[in-house]
């Protein structure tokens, strides 16, 4: 359990592990069973639907007495707060006239909700009422109500999991998680996402530095992304290199999981530029369902255009002072210059339709193309 995971808009980090959970509901059953040993009657276990079903479930497989099983449903929290009243949603959902019952609740907190039960229970005509619970916040619990039996006792946080819910989810991890307050607010943080688009000579490089020191981002291109999983030699890193090695093409999943990676571990940063990602449609799709996981979406598309003959003449120019003139001749560059229309038309199209795309003149000069980006960046 070394993964946070997020419910709703709150982050929760490990903190009981199901090891230590069960051996508390070991505990708790061997007192039981003590109490309860050679007993002639059949006591009621009174499931307090629905955050304590995995407890009840865990603890009657280890009750070595004859019990049936009774449910009843109260809510008293209202995402993460008491509210202090104890709504019954249902019912005893049998009769506990005359009969033992122990009272199987998930976590204690103030107590209003065992003050209740108890006198729901006895005013159904119990004969004993006991109280079983798995958690106790001995912070918070002020009430004179004993409670006999207690897993466990916690600090006053917020956890989820073994039955225990954030707005009706999280119940079904087996470990326990506590509300992690700083990712929460990073996560709520709404982060700057921004593609970055233009044909070779644009000057994306150049643009790219100035956009990441000025808003505080992380540059993130695929190509320098796979050269550092590779020799980073993280499992995507391998799996890259294997494809590579072998002369295949690295697959959209394999990209799409170091650009996720990226955005779940780097830090400290405003947003991320990504340069060289999406590249076609699907992965435009991907991207937005990844973001959308988070409540995050794309900011805005940059895209530096120049007219394709300045292109050419920059490639050219480039290409000279590199000293690899041969390589820039007319036909590789107009044939570069066709891939990538090609390949961003579609693109241009998907983040224009959603209000996103924004197109820079690039043939000015260094400064004025940045200050043209810099005022299109301020609009989102
Ligand atoms: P009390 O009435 O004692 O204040 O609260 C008891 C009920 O509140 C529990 O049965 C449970 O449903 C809910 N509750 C209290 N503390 C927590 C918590 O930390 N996490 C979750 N998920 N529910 C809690």
């Amino acid at each position: 359990m070394n993964d946070s995971i997020i419910l709703h808009d709150k982050v929760f980090k490990p903190y009981l592990s199901y090891d230590k959970i069960i051996s508390a509901i070991d505990g708790v059953a061997a007192k039981i069973n003590a109490d309860y040993e050679g007993c002639t009657d059949i006591p009621v276990l009174l499931c307090v639907l629905n955050g304590s079903i995995v407890f009840t479930g865990e603890l009657m497989k280890r009750l070595k007495f004859n019990v049936e099983l009774v449910s009843m449903k109260l809510t008293s929290y209202d995402g993460v707060r008491s509210t202090g009243k104890v709504r019954q949603v249902m019912g005893l959902s049998g009769s506990v006239k005359g009969k033992r019952v122990i009272v199987v609740e998930d976590i204690v907190d103030t107590g209003n909700t065992i003050v209740d039960l108890m006198d729901i229970v006895l005013g159904e005509g119990a004969s004993d009422v006991r109280i079983c619970t798995m958690l106790l916040k001995p912070e918070v619990y002020k009430k004179d109500v004993k409670l006999d039996y207690v897993g466990m006792e916690i600090p006053n946080a917020f956890i989820v999991g073994f039955g225990l819910d954030y707005n009706e989810i999280g119940r079904n991890y087996k470990d326990i998680y506590v509300l992690d307050p700083v990712a929460t607010e990073q996560l709520n943080e709404k982060m700057k996402y921004y593609i970055l688009f233009g044909p070779p000579g644009a000057g994306k490089g150049t643009q790219a530095a100035a956009m990441v020191e000025k808003y505080n981002l992380c540059h993130i291109s695929t190509g320098e992304l796979l050269r550092k999983e590779i020799a980073a030699g993280s499992e995507l890193g391998l799996k890259a290199k294997a494809l590579i090695d072998a002369g295949a093409l690295v697959p959209d999943e394999v990209v799409e999981g170091m650009i996720e990676n990226q955005f779940k571990t780097v830090k400290g940063v405003k947003g991320f530029l990504l340069d060289g990602f999406p590249r076609t449609i699907a992965q435009a799709e991907a991207l937005d369902a990844m973001l959308a996981k988070n409540s995050q979406e794309v900011t805005s598309v940059v895209s530096i255009m120049i007219p394709d003959k300045m292109i050419t003449e920059r490639i050219k120019h480039r290409a000279t002072i590199e000293g690899r003139a041969d390589d820039a001749n007319d036909a590789t560059i107009a044939n570069r210059i066709k891939t990538y229309h090609d390949k961003t038309e579609p693109l241009i199209g998907y983040y224009r339709k959603a209000g996103k795309y924004a197109e820079i003149d690039g043939t000015g000069s260094i400064e004025d193309v940045r200050s043209k980006i810099f005022a299109t960046m301020d609009k989102f």
